[in-house]
C-alpha cells in the first residue's frame, strides 16, 4: 500500500471512532437529560397530585386532624380523659366506632409502655397506628401503573354503586389515565335507564379521548356490554370500563341486570368483569361503609372507589372503609375535572392528612412501613 493510502485509511479510522465516541458521548448526554427531565416532570407530576389531594383532605383536617392536635396542645397531661376526648373527635370525624376502638386502644398501650408524656408523641403515636391499620390492609397492595398484561386483555371493569355517587365522572376521569398511560379504551354506556346518561359519557370519552360503545335509552344494559366487549377485542383495545345505571342493592331485579351483565359478558371474554368497582360518596360518611356492606353481599365486588373526597370534612370515612371491608380502596375522587381521580396510596393520605414532617421530640424513632411489618400485627 502507497504512503498517501496508509494515510488516508489511518486518518479514516481515527475520524470514524472519534465519530463513533461523539456519536456515543452525545447519545449518552441525550439520554441522560432526557432521563433528568422525564424524572423531573414526574417528581412535579407527583407533587402537583401530593397537593391536590392535601388541598382536597383540607376540611377533613379540620374536622380531625387539627383537633386532635388543639386537644393535646397546651401541655396537657396524658391521662385517660384526654385519650377519651381524642377517641369522640375520631368518632364525629367518621373514622366509625371499631376502628376507632382499635386505634385508640393501641395508641393508649403504646403510651403507657412507652411512657409518652407530650401531646407531640401522643399526636405522631395516633398517626401511625392510623397508618399500621391502612397499610396492613388490601389497600396497601394498590399499584399506580395502568399496566395491562398483553395476555390479560381486554381487561374489563364494571362500575356499580347508587345513583348520584360519581359513577359516570369516575369511568371518564379512569378512562384518561388509561389512555394518560398509554392505554387503549373502550368505555360501554350500559346505564340505559337515566335520560341524558348517554350524552354525559359520550362528554367524557371525548374529554379523555377514548372510544364509547353505546345504544339507544331504554335498551337492555347487557347488550350494550356484549357490544362494548366485541368492539374492544376487534379493535385490540387494553381495557374496556362498563358504565352503569345507579340501583339499591335491595332491588331483586336490578342486582339481576347486574348479573346477566356479567353472565352474557363471559360469552365474549371468560374472564369478564376482571373487576367490579362500587363507587361511594364520601359526602354521605357512615352511610356509605352501610352501602358497602349491603353491595358486598349482592355483588363480587374487587375495589372500592371513594369519590368527593375534596370538599367534605367527612374524609376521615376511608380509613374505616379500608380498614373493615377487607376490599381495596383503589381510587379515590378529588375533584369534578378528568385529572381530579387518584390512586388510593396510604401512605400519601396519611402524610397528606397529617403532615409529612413529623415534629419529633428528642428520642424518638418515627417507625417506618417495614418495622411496622415486624411489629406486632393484627
Ligand atoms: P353517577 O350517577 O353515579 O353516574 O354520578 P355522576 O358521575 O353523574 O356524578 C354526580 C355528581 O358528582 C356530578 O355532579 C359530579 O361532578 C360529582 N362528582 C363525582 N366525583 C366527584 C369528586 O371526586 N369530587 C367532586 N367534588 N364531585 C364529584
Ligand atoms: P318500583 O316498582 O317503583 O320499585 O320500581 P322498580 O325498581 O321495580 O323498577 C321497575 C323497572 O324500572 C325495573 O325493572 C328497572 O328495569 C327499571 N328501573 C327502575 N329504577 C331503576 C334504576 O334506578 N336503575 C335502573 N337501571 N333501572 C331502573
Ligand atoms: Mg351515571
Amino acid at each position: 500500500m502507497g504512503f498517501f493510502n496508509k494515510l488516508k485509511e489511518k486518518v479514516s479510522s481515527v475520524t470514524s471512532s472519534v465519530s463513533n465516541a461523539v456519536t456515543n458521548a452525545v447519545e449518552t448526554a441525550v439520554e441522560k437529560t432526557s432521563t433528568a427531565i422525564s424524572s423531573a416532570v414526574e417528581k412535579t407530576t407527583e407533587a402537583l397530585k401530593f397537593n391536590k389531594l392535601k388541598e382536597g383532605l383540607s376540611k377533613t383536617r379540620d374536622s380531625f386532624v387539627d383537633k386532635i392536635q388543639v386537644a393535646l396542645g397546651f401541655g396537657r397531661k396524658i391521662d385517660d380523659a384526654l385519650l377519651d376526648e381524642i377517641e369522640e373527635i375520631l368518632i364525629t370525624a367518621d373514622i366509625g366506632v371499631d376502628t376507632t376502638e382499635k386505634i385508640i386502644s393501641a395508641v393508649k398501650d403504646r403510651v403507657r409502655r412507652e411512657k409518652r408524656e407530650t401531646g407531640e408523641e401522643v399526636f405522631i403515636i395516633i398517626k401511625e397506628e392510623i397508618e399500621k391499620l391502612l397499610i396492613t390492609s388490601p389497600s396497601a397492595l394498590n399499584d399506580a401503573n395502568y399496566e395491562i398484561a398483553p395476555d390479560k386483555k381486554p381487561h374489563v371493569i364494571m362500575v356499580i354503586g347508587v345513583n348520584g355517587v360519581g359513577k359516570t365522572t369516575t369511568i371518564g376521569k379512569l378512562a384518561y389515565n388509561y389512555k394518560q398511560a398509554g392505554r387503549n379504551v373502550i368505555i360501554g354506556a350500559a346505564d340505559t335507564f337515566r335520560a341524558a346518561a348517554n350524552e354525559q359519557l359520550e362528554i367524557w370519552a371525548e374529554r379523555a379521548d377514548v372510544q364509547i360503545v353505546q345504544q339507544k335509552q331504554g335498551a337492555d344494559p347487557a347488550a350494550v356490554a356484549f357490544d362494548t366487549l366485541n368492539s374492544a377485542i376487534s379493535k385490540d383495545a387494553d381495557v374496556v370500563i362498563i358504565d352503569t345505571a345507579g340501583r339499591l342493592h335491595n332491588k331483586g331485579n336490578l342486582m339481576a341486570e347486574l348479573e346477566k351483565m356479567s353472565r352474557v359478558m363471559k360469552k365474549v371474554v371468560p374472564t369478564a368483569p376482571n373487576e367490579v368497582f362500587l363507587v361511594l360518596d364520601a359526602t354521605t360518611g357512615q352511610n356509605a361503609i352501610q352501602q358497602a356492606k349491603e353491595f358486598m353481599k349482592v355483588a363480587g365486588i374487587t375495589g372500592i372507589v371513594l369519590t368527593k373526597l375534596d370538599g367534605t370534612a367527612k374524609g376521615g370515612v376511608v380509613i374505616p372503609i379500608a380498614c373493615e371491608l377487607q376490599i381495596p380502596v383503589r381510587y379515590i375522587g378529588v375533584g369534578e375535572k378528568i385529572d381530579d381521580l387518584q390512586p388510593f396510596i396510604p401512605k400519601d393520605f396519611i402524610d397528606a392528612l397529617f403532615g409529612k414532617e413529623d415534629k419529633v421530640v428528642s428520642n424518638y424513632e418515627v417507625s417506618n412501613v417495614n418495622d411496622i411489618d415486624d411489629n406486632d400485627e393484627e
